[in-house]
């Protein structure tokens, strides 16, 4: 029997992760990047993997989904390690969230007693008990929330291991290299349109992020709804003797930010939420809105250098929700709209989408999230 030929077009983490698993499995797969892999919304990310801290009321169900890929990310990562011979820096401390006064902490409690509702793994402490854990943050703030289970990596390192692991698996990696479209022949996928060509296949996923829906030949019920959230954020350096090891998210009634250290030094301050179309410029006031967020419960941001600023196009759907898998088109197939989770949702995006293309079956946990839930 021949090998199945499948094409995915976009190369983030959705898209190689999806390719990665099914070169494994023995497809035959092609990676098409209109540019080069990786470097949009996956470069931007901060790499948190926090299902818990996403947690939100009216938002059970994504966040169930987050909590199932989260229980996966250990075994995704060691593989994408075994298979690239690329570090991911996996930390485990768990991420904490502040309040810099009495207005944020009692938001926080209204989360803190929603999750303990909900049987979650989470633990008050004062501020001098945050302080215990990291003692260079500032005496403003009053309280915070430890949630051991929230995770992170190291965001561009897993993009290279994704590549890496690809191409060693036996995938195709095309870069600097737009699809124009895809082909449909009667409800039923035939190929893509690559430079005015068509190169056939018997499966094609969508993961082009934000701009998912502007492939040609997807109309109707077929065109993912995304739109771009922009996200801006900084990378410092820490001194040898680091003044932060904890992920940590930091309100006050005022500002907001996350700060996120890194195994090599860095540390990740971010990030805006902006509807802003596809504007990826770094402007000044959301630089002086994060730094002042960041300084005002740890004041030793002040005189650390800034390595980086960047901007990334997050893509939104509709309802905030991914969507996955199988469409109405015979053989074409959705890893999109994964929004500000992303990396947290790669294990289950790669492994249930790839699943779905070899065997035409829909797991459960992707079952709600098809395409077809935005038709009515
Ligand atoms: C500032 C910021 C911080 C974030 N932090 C986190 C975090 O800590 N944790 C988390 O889980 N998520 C985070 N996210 C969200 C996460 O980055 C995204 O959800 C995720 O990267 C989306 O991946 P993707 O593969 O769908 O899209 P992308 O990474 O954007 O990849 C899509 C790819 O498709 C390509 N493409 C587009 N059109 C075409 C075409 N016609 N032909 C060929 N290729 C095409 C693009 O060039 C691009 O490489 C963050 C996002 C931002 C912006």
């Amino acid at each position: 029997m021949s090998r199945q030929r499948v094409i995915v077009i976009g190369g983030g983490v959705c898209g190689l992760g999806v390719g990665w698993k099914l070169a494994a499995a023995g497809a035959d797969v092609t990676v098409f990047d209109r540019g080069k892999a990786g470097r949009e919304s996956t470069w931007a990310a901060a790499g948190m993997l926090c299902p818990q801290m996403e947690l939100r009321p009216q938002e059970e169900d994504i966040s169930a989904l987050g909590l199932e890929s989260m229980k996966r990310w250990r075994a995704f990562a060691a593989d994408l390690e075994a298979d690239s011979d690329i570090p991911l820096h996996y930390r485990d401390e768990g991420t904490l969230f502040i309040s810099a006064d009495q207005d944020a902490a009692e938001q926080l409690r209204f989360l803190h007693d929603h999750q303990i509702e909900l049987g979650m793994p989470v633990e008050w402490l004062s501020g001098a008990e945050v302080r215990e854990r990291e003692p260079y943050i500032s005496h403003n703030v009053v309280a915070g929330l430890v949630c051991l289970d929230d995770h992170h990596i190291d965001c561009r390192g897993m993009t290279r291991a994704l590549a890496e692991a690809f191409v060693r698996r036996g995938g195709d990696l095309r870069e600097d290299a737009p699809v124009d479209g895809v082909v449909v022949d009667d409800a039923r996928l035939t190929g893509v349109r690559v430079n005015g060509e068509v190169i056939p296949a018997d499966a094609v996923v969508v993961a082009a992020g934000t701009w998912s829906g502007m492939l040609d030949g997807l109309g109707g019920d077929v065109k993912p709804p995304v739109r771009p959230v922009k996200g801006q954020m900084l990378m410092l350096r820490q001194p040898d003797e680091r003044i932060l090891s904890h992920c940590i998210w930091a309100r006050s009634s005022r500002d907001f930010c996350y700060m996120v250290p890194k195994a090599d030094g860095t540390l990740l301050i971010g990030a805006t939420v902006e509807e802003v179309g596809y504007n990826k410029d770094v402007t000044a006031g959301a630089v002086l809105d994060m730094l002042r967020a960041a300084w005002g419960v740890l004041p030793s941001v002040y005189d650390l250098p800034i390595i980086e600023t960047w901007a990334g196009l997050r893509p939104a759907s509709r309802d905030g929700a991914p969507v996955l898998g199988a469409t109405d088109v015979d053989g074409l197939f959705m890893a999109t709209g994964h929004f500000r989770n992303g990396i947290l949702f790669a294990p289950v995006t790669a492994e249930d989408v790839a699943h779905a293309v070899l065997t035409g079956e829909t797991t459960a946990t992707i079952a709600p999230y098809g395409l077809g839930r935005f038709a009515a």
